[in-house]
């Protein structure tokens, strides 16, 4: 049993693997596993980190 296109998959993406992008399919999923990487050590903050804190600062 030979399956040689299985053996290399994206991990992201499960596609086949590009040698260029190895192990990814492309450099998206490259970036993709690398922010997902980076989520889950910083968690990357969101849009209302403090209810209270006004970002734009253009109430008057
Ligand atoms: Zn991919």
């Amino acid at each position: 049993m030979s399956r040689p296109a299985t053996r290399n998959r994206c991990p992201v993406c499960s596609a086949a693997t590009a040698a260029a992008h190895a192990p990814f399919c492309s450099q998206g999923c490259r970036d993709r596993d690398l922010l997902q990487w980076l989520g889950e050590g910083y968690k990357i903050p969101g849009p209302a980190a403090d209810p209270g804190l006004d970002s734009a600062g253009d109430r008057d």
